[in-house]
């Protein structure tokens, strides 16, 4: 735990788990040749300054680069912060996260805390040595955000926008305004210190006490893998995770996302093999592959659909469904 920045009597939890944000490179005009995690979460907030009545306090729950982000890390930090969110004193939780899963961290802690406070993810795409860091800017909003009253929910903070957890993909490899929020747009713009909101917050929810509770006690988690629909796709890998299941392996698949072309159509040849899985037991979600956009239900579908999940969400929340026990119809 590191001292804490500011002596107001409410509390902005800053989580470190490293990223981008937190890289060192050997020189300050290399913006790509650097090492992710590096720099304490304590460091970061260096000449950041604490709106009026807030005190900062940092710590550290990781240091990687979020690319090899673990269900291990996801538990010690939905645990931390559901800690820190049941403290009276505190306002609420920023987390410094890389950009590569920032959008599967959101909506996992979505998803398995829906907060009435707010948690505030933000990153960076230029390490904490470059000659002009975005980082610095970003928890400064960041911290903005989870210190105005009436905030709630999973957000992300990028470049001055603020996404919703539900709605916010990463998009761009290289720019520093790298996350979208597709149809649904952005929640809310950071401008020199101030909120300007353009629709609701993220809603608490009732059932993300039961996911917690599931996904914080499970020893292992349900394997759910992500396979594309695309031209000449074929079925033998499916064939080949089901086998695994006859054979009793103790990591088979449990779950299957097919990132699905279009309105959740896939390949004949993916599809029959899905059928197959399914028919053995494999829960068999559909997500879109486009990025933005929603999957329209059609009645004939024997595969259910994600509606508008992405494929790397829908993976999460079929996940955690697994975890709850129930099965999917
Ligand atoms: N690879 C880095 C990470 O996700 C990228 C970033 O933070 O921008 O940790």
């Amino acid at each position: 735990m590191a001292e804490s920045i500011g002596k107001g009597e409410r509390r902005v939890i800053v989580l470190g788990t490293g990223g981008t944000i937190a890289g060192r490179a050997s020189t300050a005009g290399d913006n790509i040749g650097y090492k992710a995690g590096e720099v304490g979460v304590a460091e970061l907030l260096g000449g950041i300054d604490a709106p009026d009545g807030v005190s900062l306090l940092a710590e550290q729950v990781a240091q990687i680069d979020s690319k090899d982000m673990s269900f291990a890390i996801w538990q010690t930090l939905a645990r931390r912060c559901a800690h820190w969110l049941a403290e009276p004193g505190v306002a609420g939780i920023v987390i410094t996260h890389g950009t590569d899963t920032l959008e599967e961290t959101a909506f996992f802690l979505q998803s398995v805390l829906a907060p009435s406070k707010p948690v505030v993810l933000t990153c960076a795409m230029r390490p904490s040595t470059a000659l002009a860091p975005d980082g610095p800017q970003n928890v400064r909003d960041a911290v903005v955000v989870v210190s105005t009253p009436g905030v709630q929910g999973v957000v992300v903070v990028c470049a001055g926008t603020v996404h919703s957890a539900f709605d916010v993909q990463k998009v761009h490899a290289y720019r520093l305004d790298a996350f979208d929020s597709g149809d649904a747009g952005p929640v809310a713009y950071v401008e020199e210190g101030a909120l300007r909101v353009l629709r609701n917050w993220p809603a608490p929810a009732g059932s993300a006490r039961l996911a917690f509770e599931r996904m914080s006690g499970a020893e292992s988690w349900p394997r759910v893998e992500i396979l594309v629909s695309h031209a000449e796709a074929r079925g033998a890998i499916v064939d080949a995770l089901v086998q695994e299941r006859r054979l009793g392996r103790a990591d088979a698949i449990e779950g299957l996302v097919l990132a699905a072309t279009g309105n959740g159509t896939l390949h004949h040849a993916l599809e029959a093999a899905a059928l197959r899985a399914q028919a053995e037991g494999v829960a068999v979600v559909r997500a879109t592959r486009c990025s933005q956009g929603r999957i329209l239900p059609r009645q004939t579908e024997v595969l259910r659909d994600a509606g508008a999940l992405t494929p790397v969400k829908a993976r999460i929340a079929l996940m955690l469904e697994l975890l709850s026990g129930e099965r999917p119809a």
